[in-house]
């Protein structure tokens, strides 16, 4: 089920759990400001999730609220997530889901990074 992106930070939602060491993942990368970690149901040769530390619900929590710190040191992580992974070359999509339309199923913001074949259309028709 979509979540709704309106609603006030969840600190029991699954990312959060696996921030706080909870709950295990398979960590790629993590610096102060960024944890990426392998997507639990992959779509592709390469699905690599990347989360903030800090505690937003969306894109649109995240570009409010966040400081200028944490926006710049989240947006380098998945840039270096990419680079790390060996992407840049072949090519890769980022996707962030926000609400309903977006169905965003995690409140916490997360990028996903898709790469490893050719991704096709940017949405399904
Ligand atoms: P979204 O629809 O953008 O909210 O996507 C949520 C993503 O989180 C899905 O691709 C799930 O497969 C993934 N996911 C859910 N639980 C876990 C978990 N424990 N570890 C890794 N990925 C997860």
């Amino acid at each position: 089920m979509p979540i709704d992106p309106t609603l006030p930070y969840d600190p029991n939602n699954i990312f959060a759990k696996i921030l706080r060491g909870e709950i295990p993942n398979k960590t790629v990368y993590e610096d102060e400001w960024a944890l990426a970690f392998h997507d639990i149901n992959p779509q592709a040769p390469v699905h690599v999730l990347v989360i903030p530390k800090g505690p937003y619900v969306s894109w649109d929590d995240f570009s409010v609220r966040a400081s200028s710190d944490e926006i710049a040191g989240f947006i380098r992580a998945v840039g270096q997530v990419a680079r790390d992974l060996g992407l840049v070359e072949p090519g890769y999509r980022l996707l962030a889901n926000i609400g309903q339309h977006g169905h965003q199923e995690v409140p916490h913001l997360h990028v996903h990074i898709f790469g490893g074949r050719q991704l096709g259309l940017m949405l399904p028709r």
